[in-house]
C-alpha cells in the first residue's frame, strides 16, 4: 500500500480507477469530521486549547487514514485527500489544530519516506498553510459557505501549482492522469467537511445561546425526570438552594430541599402533571418567605410518552409587595378624595380631565355634569356659559374660554361668585409632567363673613369720624387732620387759618326750647358753616358741645374773616327765634387767628389757642361779633354780626 506514494508521483495513468474504492476514501474522512461534530460539544466544555489540540488530532488522524485508505486509481496508481483534513483544520482549528494535523500528517510521511517525500511534505504544509489563511481570513466574523468554497478552490489552486513546480511531480502523466482527479476530489471532500463543521458550529452557537439562556435565567429553571428528580437546574436554583454547582442538585428531589410537607405538596402538583399530561401554569407558591409563580410543563419523548416536566418558578415577592402597596395606597387614595370636603380634579397637559371627585362635579351646580373623566376644559367652559353659570362674562365669549382654558395649566388662585351668590375658590396648580391638579373648596359662608365684616368695618370707620348728630367731623378726627395738615406740610410763607365758633346762651336755648330743639339748632348751624366753606381742603368740624372750628388751609385772615361773616350771615337768614338771647334769635361769637406755616412749625397749638382767645374776647365784648386775634395781643373787632 505504501507504493501508492511512490506511485502517486511517478509512472504511466490512465483513467479507470475505482470510485467506489474511492468512496470509501471520502467517506472515511467525512466520518472522521462528522466524529468530531459529535465530540465536539464534548470537547467545548474543555478548556479552549484542549478542543483545538483534539480538533488537530482528528484532522490528522483523518488525513493519515486517508494515506492509508489510498485508492488504487490505476494499476500501481493511488490517490487519497489527506490534503482536505490538513486545510479543514486550519481554517475551522486555527495556528493549534493546524499544527497538530499538520504534525501528525507530516510525520507520518515523513515515516513512509520515498522519492517524492519532500514534495509531498512542502504540499502538505501548503494545504494547512491555506486553512490558516482562510482562519485568518474570517478571524472576525464565522465563516460561511462561501469561505469552504474559497478555500476549496485554493487548495485545488494549490495541488495543481504543486504538482505543475515541485520537481519530482512535475510530470505530463501525473499532471493529465492523477492530477485532475486528485485535485478534484480533495476540493469536493474539502466542501463535504466544510459544510458539516460549519453546521457544527451553527448548533454549537444555538446550544451555546439556549445554555447561557437556562443557565443565567433570573428565573428558577429546571428539568425533572418522572420521579420528579432534578435531571438540570439553573444557576438560580443553585443560589437559592444554596449549593455551589448546578451538578450538586442533579438527582435531588424537593424532599432533599424543604420540609416534608411541602416538599410532599410540590410532589402531588408534579405527578399530576406527569400523570395528566396537563401543564401547570402560574400556580403560586410559598416557600421560605417567598412569592413563588410557578409553571410546571410536562417533557416528552418523540412518541410523545412523559418522561419528565420542565419548570420555571419566578420570584414575584417583590411584585406582589408592591401591588399590595399600590392597590393599598390606591384605597387609601380614593377613599381621601371620596370622603374629602374639597371638589379635585386632575387636567392633562392638553386639558382633558384625568380624574375628579364627586364633589368637584356638586362643587358647580350647572356645569357639574359636562366634568366628567375626559372631558375638556374648553366644553366645561362652554357649559359654564350656556347655562350662566358665571356671572359677568364678557361678550367675547370665545376670547374668554380661550384664555380661561389657557389658564388652566398655571398656578393661581382665583375666587369666582356663582349664579346663586355662592362662592368657590379655585386652587390650580402645575405638577413637572403638564397636568394641573384643580382644587375647589365652597368658600361662600366665609366670603359673605368677609363682606360682612368689610361693610361694617367701614361703617365703624365713619361712626368714629363723623359726629353722629351734626354728620361733621368729630374732634378727634379734626385733631387728626390738623396735625397732618399742619405738621410742616404746608409752605413756610402759606397762610393757615381758623375759626372758632360757639352759639350764644345755647344752655338757654335748650332750658327754653328743650333739648331735642336743641339738637336740631345744632344740625341748623353745622349746615351753615357747611355751607360757608367752598374749598375741599376746608375742615368743618364740631369741636365741642356747641363750638365748632373751620380750619382754612391756604387762607389769609381776611379770607377767613369773609368766611366767618357768611357764616354770620346765613345763620342770621335762618332766623332761629330765641327769648332767652339779647338778639331775640340765635346768634354765634366767632374767634378768628391766622398764621404762617412758618409760625405752625415752631408752634401748632398757636391757631386754635389764639382763636380760642379772640373767642373769648368776642363773648366778653357782647356776642354775636366775630373778632380775629391780632399780633400784639389787641383783639380787632373785625365786624358785629347782626
Ligand atoms: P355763652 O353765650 O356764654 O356761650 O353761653 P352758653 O349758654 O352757650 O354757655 P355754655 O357754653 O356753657 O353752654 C353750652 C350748652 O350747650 C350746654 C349744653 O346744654 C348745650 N349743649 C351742648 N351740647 C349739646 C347738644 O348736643 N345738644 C343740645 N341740645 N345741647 C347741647
Ligand atoms: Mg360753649
Ligand atoms: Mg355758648
Amino acid at each position: 500500500m505504501m507504493s501508492s506514494l511512490q506511485v502517486l508521483e511517478g509512472g504511466y495513468i490512465a483513467v479507470n480507477g475505482n470510485w467506489t474504492q474511492f468512496g470509501g476514501n471520502l467517506s472515511f474522512v467525512c466520518l472522521a469530521i462528522s466524529l468530531w461534530a459529535l465530540f465536539s460539544i464534548e470537547f467545548q466544555r474543555r478548556s479552549f486549547r484542549q478542543e483545538k489540540i483534539a480538533f488537530g488530532i482528528i484532522a490528522g488522524g483523518a488525513s493519515i487514514g486517508s494515506i492509508l485508505l489510498a485508492v488504487e486509481f490505476h494499476p500501481g496508481i493511488y490517490i487519497d485527500l489527506r490534503f482536505s483534513p490538513l486545510a479543514l483544520a486550519g481554517m475551522f482549528g486555527g495556528p493549534i489544530a493546524a499544527a497538530f494535523a499538520a504534525a501528525l500528517a507530516m510525520a507520518f510521511r515523513f515515516a513512509v519516506g520515498g522519492t517524492a517525500m519532500v514534495d509531498g511534505i512542502i504540499t502538505m504544509a501548503v494545504a494547512t498553510g491555506i486553512g490558516l489563511a482562510g482562519h485568518f481570513w474570517t478571524f472576525k466574523r464565522s465563516p460561511g459557505l462561501k469561505d469552504v468554497a474559497l478555500l476549496s478552490l485554493a487548495l485545488g489552486v494549490a495541488l495543481v501549482l504543486s504538482m505543475a513546480l515541485l520537481p519530482t511531480l512535475v510530470n505530463a502523466h501525473v499532471l493529465a492522469g492523477v492530477g485532475f482527479p486528485l485535485t478534484a476530489l480533495n476540493c469536493l471532500a474539502t466542501v463535504l467537511g466544510g459544510f458539516v463543521l460549519l453546521k457544527t458550529q451553527q448548533w454549537e452557537l444555538e446550544r451555546s445561546i439556549l445554555v447561557t439562556a437556562f443557565s443565567q435565567s433570573p428565573d428558577y429553571l429546571y428539568v425533572k425526570d418522572r420521579n420528579s428528580r432534578f435531571i438540570t437546574v439553573n444557576e438560580n436554583m443553585t443560589r437559592l438552594f444554596r449549593f455551589r454547582t448546578t451538578a450538586e442538585m442533579i438527582g435531588l428531589s424537593d424532599f432533599n430541599l424543604m420540609s416534608r410537607p411541602l416538599a410532599e405538596e410540590l410532589y402531588y402538583l408534579e405527578q399530576q402533571v406527569i400523570d395528566t399530561g396537563v401543564p401547570l401554569i402560574d400556580s403560586t407558591e410559598h416557600i421560605e418567605g417567598r412569592f413563588l409563580l410557578a409553571s410546571k410543563v410536562p417533557l416528552r419523548d418523540k412518541q410523545g410518552r412523559v418522561i419528565g416536566l420542565a419548570g420555571v418558578t419566578r420570584d414575584v415577592t417583590e411584585r406582589t409587595a408592591l401591588e399590595r402597596e399600590l392597590r393599598e395606597s390606591k384605597n387609601l387614595l380614593s377613599h381621601a378624595m371620596a370622603s374629602m370636603s374639597d371638589g379635585i380634579a386632575m387636567y392633562d397637559s392638553k386639558g382633558f380631565i384625568l380624574f375628579c371627585n364627586e364633589q368637584y362635579r356638586n362643587a358647580f351646580p350647572l356645569s357639574g355634569e359636562a366634568r366628567v373623566v375626559g372631558a375638556h376644559i374648553s366644553d366645561i367652559l362652554r357649559r359654564v356659559v350656556e347655562t350662566g353659570e358665571r356671572p359677568g362674562i364678557p361678550d367675547d365669549v370665545d376670547g374668554w374660554i380661550n384664555a380661561a382654558a389657557a389658564s388652566l395649566h398655571s398656578n393661581k388662585d382665583e375666587e369666582v361668585q356663582l349664579h346663586n351668590g355662592d362662592w368657590r375658590s379655585i386652587r390650580t396648580r402645575l405638577a413637572e409632567d403638564g397636568t394641573a391638579m384643580a382644587v375647589v373648596s365652597d368658600i361662600t359662608a366665609t366670603k359673605q363673613a368677609e363682606i360682612a365684616l368689610r361693610l361694617s368695618a367701614e361703617e365703624l370707620k365713619s361712626l368714629a369720624e363723623t359726629d353722629g348728630l351734626t354728620g361733621m367731623v368729630n374732634r378727634r378726627t379734626f385733631d387728626e387732620a390738623f396735625a397732618r395738615e399742619t405738621s410742616g406740610s404746608g409752605r413756610r410763607n402759606m397762610l393757615f387759618s381758623l375759626l372758632m365758633v360757639d352759639i350764644d346762651r345755647f344752655k338757654a336755648y335748650n332750658d327754653t326750647y328743650g333739648h331735642p330743639a336743641g339738637d336740631q339748632c345744632l344740625r341748623v348751624v353745622s349746615k351753615c358753616l357747611r355751607q360757608s366753606v367752598s374749598r375741599p381742603a376746608d375742615i368743618v368740624a364740631r369741636y365741642g358741645g356747641e363750638e365748632f372750628v373751620v380750619f382754612l388751609p391756604d387762607t389769609s385772615a381776611k379770607g377767613a374773616m369773609i368766611v366767618a361773616e357768611q357764616f354770620a350771615r346765613r345763620l342770621a337768614q335762618e332766623d332761629i327765634v330765641h327769648s332767652g338771647s339779647e338778639f331775640a334769635r340765635v346768634t354765634a361769637s366767632i374767634g378768628v387767628s391766622c398764621a404762617t406755616g412758618a409760625e405752625l412749625r415752631t408752634n401748632p397749638n398757636r391757631l386754635l389757642t389764639e382763636a380760642d382767645a379772640a373767642l373769648y374776647e368776642a363773648k366778653t365784648q357782647g356776642r354775636n361779633r366775630i373778632l380775629a386775634h391780632s399780633p400784639n395781643g389787641e383783639r380787632h373787632a373785625m365786624k358785629e354780626a347782626g
